[in-house]
């Protein structure tokens, strides 16, 4: 490595904006495939437990008999497994992450 690559990088880093942002004041654009996190539309599933028996993490709770749908999104590794296998293909991946917190949180959709 030559000191005149040193001095090219130096001098561009100065001359450029930062490539990492202020996250999360700042966030960067989302790709239109970016497994952001998952949703339900509660209106549609059937308790079957199949998400939930798919889920590597155990991230997807389904209480069939208090028609209650639950998933842990910090479990959660974005892998689509739960979206694949849902037999009414009520579940999906939106592209935006779920937001930072200091604590572990758990959403609940009641189909009651
Ligand atoms: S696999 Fe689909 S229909 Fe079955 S419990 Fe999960 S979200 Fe509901
Ligand atoms: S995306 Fe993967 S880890 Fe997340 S809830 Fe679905 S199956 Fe579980």
């Amino acid at each position: 490595m030559s000191v005149m690559y040193f001095s090219k990088n130096a001098i561009k880093n100065l001359t450029h904006k930062p490539a990492t942002l202020m996250y999360p004041n700042k966030k960067r654009a989302f790709f239109e495939r970016t497994r952001g996190h998952v949703e339900i539309r509660i209106a549609d599933c059937i308790f079957c437990g199949i998400c939930q028996k798919r889920c590597p993490s155990n991230a997807i709770r389904v209480e069939r008999a208090g028609k209650l749908w639950q998933i842990e999104r910090m479990n959660c590794i974005q892998c689509g497994a739960c979206v694949d296998n849902c037999p009414k293909k009520c579940l999906g991946m939106k592209n935006d992450y779920t937001a930072p917190d200091m604590a572990k949180k758990t959403d609940a959709y009641s189909g009651a």
